[in-house]
């Protein structure tokens, strides 16, 4: 197999060749941006690897230069360049899954998996595993058009965590294609040093090439239900309660979200009512309510032949909750559709201008310890106007996260994500991006001067010591991991943790 760089005429031409387009056109440089918007860094070559093969080829032939690295690039769904390598090689994941089928394998204990490619998008896992088997992953992100690659170097959170484990807690084996080009197969049984350092690991020590995720069956419908909370702790004290209850009496999602107590189409009461929900009625909260209000989401999802069964259940549940009675969202909807609903808001994005513009996010990780002094100095403070988004703040459980994965998390037992997901429309008709980029920096800022026990999900830093601040006592074996497994750190580049050693 060589590398060769060529057009893309010629390279389908040559079967026993990498797809390679140097970066000469607009087209190319996709890779030289991600959704964040905010960074560009342009890379040499954009390689569309058809095989396993491929991609180890394009990291030994990175590894016989002085100075090329190798970024996988998912979907690019990054905000900070994390999926880029200025002046080295992207790999292009979405080509080699392209090439290679998602496939179900069953043991005899009648445990079933998916084996999906590392360039997947999570979408596609759902429509293959529920159209083709009935089956499905319990873990999601809200989105899914992200990949697996992607969350699983990350961690993939969404309402599900708390009680089925975060992304990262639901794969138990990795085909991994390491920074000297070899590909190796790992499992918390086999290799399980290298399976853990790549879970979480921002693409440090290998291209995650295929991912054998668990399936059970798929929920035919889900009771999908939003309340609203006036005070934030009684919002806190009910989400907390409902995630670190018993499964059989969990919930099979919680989430929620801070919103602004106005008629704001984005930012105020119209952001609660889910499709099928009824109109909120704002005389039915609190006088003396403040300026942010809290919605809490919950589902439980129905096989055909428990329906009743689940309606009482929710019935039943949500009876102690301290909500503002009155002000209750409820919608039965297809399983598909619920994981699917953020499809919705990109599509309302797309059609604003707001998908396609800068978007300075911010994603924290905060303990339980600090979350209500946060919700006082933040988001009753800075963000009292909202952000133009989503401003997720759920809790979920450490003891779902497997220590022996790269993931820096807070010390607390249950900890919140804290989400500032900024749709704004595009300066000058929004805000200046550079506005927006100094108040996370002041937000975090704010979460170190307070003392609160807290790691940004998703980070960028600019220095090695930031680096080792974030990692904290874990950050001698992230480097450990990384001189065994990526010793010239080709790897993820865009991430800006090591330098390229000639
Ligand atoms: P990329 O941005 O392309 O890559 C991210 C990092 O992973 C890079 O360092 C890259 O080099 C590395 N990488 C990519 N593929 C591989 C691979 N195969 N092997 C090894 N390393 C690889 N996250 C959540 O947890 N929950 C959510 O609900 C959620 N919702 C989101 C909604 C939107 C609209 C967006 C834009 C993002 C959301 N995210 C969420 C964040 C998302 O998980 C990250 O952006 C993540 O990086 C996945 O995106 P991607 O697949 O495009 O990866």
């Amino acid at each position: 197999m060589m590398l060769a760089y060529m057009d893309h005429a010629a390279a389908a031409a040559e079967p026993d060749t990498i797809e390679v387009a140097m970066v000469a056109d607009a087209a190319e440089c996709a890779a030289a941006r991600d959704f964040g918007g905010l960074v560009s860094a342009r890379p040499a070559a954009v390689v569309r690897p058809a095989s396993v093969d491929d991609v180890a080829s394009a990291i030994q032939a990175a590894a016989l230069t002085a100075h090329l690295t190798v970024a996988a690039r998912g979907n690019g769904h990054s905000v900070a360049g994390q999926a880029m390598a200025e002046g080295g090689l992207v790999l292009d994941m979405r080509a080699v899954s392209r090439r290679m089928p998602m496939q179900l394998v069953l043991l005899s204990s009648g445990a079933a998996f998916a084996d999906v490619p590392g360039g997947a998008l999570w979408e596609e896992v759902l429509h293959w595993a529920v159209s083709n088997h009935g089956l499905a992953p319990a873990s999601w992100t809200d989105y899914l058009r992200l990949t697996v690659g992607g969350t699983l170097s990350n961690g993939g959170v969404s309402g599900q965590s708390f009680r089925y484990g975060p992304q990262v807690s639901n794969v138990v084996e990795l085909e991994v294609v390491t920074g000297d080009g070899k590909c190796r197969v790992c499992s918390p049984s086999s290799h399980p040093d290298l399976f853990f350092a790549v879970l979480g690991g921002l693409g440090q020590f290998g291209v995650i090439t295929r991912a054998r995720i668990p399936l059970s069956p798929a929920p035919q419908t889900v009771k999908w239900t939003r309340v609203v909370y006036a005070s934030f702790a009684d919002y806190a004290a009910d989400a907390e309660w409902l995630v670190t209850r018993p499964s059989e009496s969990a919930f099979d999602y919680v989430e929620g979200f801070a919103f602004v107590h106005s008629d704001d189409p984005v930012n105020g009461w119209p952001s609660v009512p889910i499709p099928g929900g009824a109109h909120f009625e704002p005389s039915l909260l609190p006088a003396g309510s403040g300026p942010v209000l809290y919605c809490l989401e919950v589902a439980l999802y129905k096989q055909h032949q428990q329906a009743e069964d689940v309606d009482e259940r929710m019935e039943q549940m949500m009876r102690p909750l301290k909500y503002v009675r009155g002000l209750e969202f409820a919608a039965d909807v297809g399983y598909v559709e619920f994981l699917s609903r953020v499809n919705r808001v990109e599509e309302e994005a797309r059609r604003t201008g707001s998908w396609a513009a800068p978007h300075p996010w911010l994603n924290i990780f905060i303990s339980a310890r600090d979350i209500a002094d946060f919700d006082r100095t933040v988001l009753n403070g800075m963000l009292a106007d909202g952000i133009d988004g989503p401003m997720l703040v759920y809790p979920m459980l450490k003891s779902k996260w497997d220590p022996n994965t790269s993931v820096a998390l807070p010390e607390g037992d249950i900890f919140y994500l804290v989400a500032l997901l900024r749709f704004c429309r595009p300066y000058p008709g929004g805000p200046a991006v550079n506005e927006l980029v100094e108040q996370n920096s002041a937000i975090i800022d704010a979460c170190r001067c307070n003392g609160y026990d807290f790691k940004i999900y998703f980070p960028h830093y600019r220095t090695q010591s930031d680096w080792a601040a974030h990692f904290g006592s874990k950050w001698s074996r992230f480097v450990d991991r990384k001189a065994r497994y990526d010793p010239l750190a080709i790897l993820a580049p865009g991430q800006k943790i090591f330098s390229r050693t000639p």
